[in-house]
C-alpha cells in the first residue's frame, strides 16, 4: 500500500489537458447539448453503446467521452448497460455477420421513440472491410439509421457534436 502511494506521488498527474481552441469548442457543444438534452429528454439521455464488429478504436473515442477531460455525463449524457433504458443507440460496424442478429435483437429490445447513430466511416459505409462473406457493411444494412459521424475513427468532440446534431434538429 505504501509502495503504491509513494508511486502515485512520485508519478503525479499525466494526463495533458485539451489544447485552448479544443477546450472551448467542447464548452460550447456542451453548453447546446445540455440544454438539447434538457428540452427533449427531460435532462438525462440514455445511450446504449453496440460494437458491431468494429476494430475497437472507435470505442476507444467513445469511453474517452467518459473520462475527466470530456465528462459527457455533465451534459446529460449517461450510457446504460441495457437497451431497454436506452433513447439512443450509438453503433461501430462494419456489421460482421455474426453479430446481425444480436444487433437486431438490441434495435428490437430498445423502446420508441428510439434514435441511431452509425459511427465511424465502418458505421457509415464498411469503412476498410466493407462488405464480405463475413461482413455487412454499414449498420443501415441491418437496421434503420437516424445519423451518421464519419471519422476513423472519429473523436469525442466529433461524437458529442454529432449527438448534438441529431437531438437539436
Ligand atoms: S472507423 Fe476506423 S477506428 Fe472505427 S472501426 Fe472502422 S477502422 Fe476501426
Amino acid at each position: 500500500m505504501l509502495r503504491i502511494l509513494h508511486q502515485i506521488f512520485r508519478t503525479g498527474v499525466v494526463t495533458e489537458p485539451l489544447p485552448e481552441d479544443v477546450e472551448s469548442e467542447v464548452a460550447i457543444v456542451g453548453q447546446r447539448l445540455e440544454e438539447a438534452v434538457r428540452r427533449r429528454f427531460r435532462r438525462s439521455l440514455a445511450i446504449r453503446e453496440v460494437d458491431a464488429g468494429s476494430c475497437n478504436g472507435c470505442e476507444l473515442e467513445i469511453i474517452a467521452m467518459n473520462n475527466p477531460i470530456y465528462n459527457c455525463e455533465r451534459f446529460g449524457l449517461q450510457f446504460t448497460a441495457s437497451p431497454r433504458f436506452a433513447d439512443l443507440l450509438l453503433v461501430t460496424g462494419p456489421v460482421s455477420v455474426n453479430m446481425e442478429i444480436a444487433l437486431q435483437r438490441t434495435y428490437n429490445a430498445t423502446p420508441d421513440p428510439k434514435l441511431v447513430i452509425a459511427v465511424g466511416d465502418c458505421g457509415c459505409n464498411g469503412g476498410v472491410f466493407g462488405e464480405s462473406y463475413a461482413s455487412l457493411g454499414a449498420v443501415s444494412n441491418v437496421i434503420p439509421v437516424d445519423a451518421v459521424i464519419p471519422g476513423c475513427p472519429p473523436t469525442p468532440f466529433d461524437l458529442l457534436n454529432g449527438i448534438l446534431r441529431l437531438i437539436e434538429g
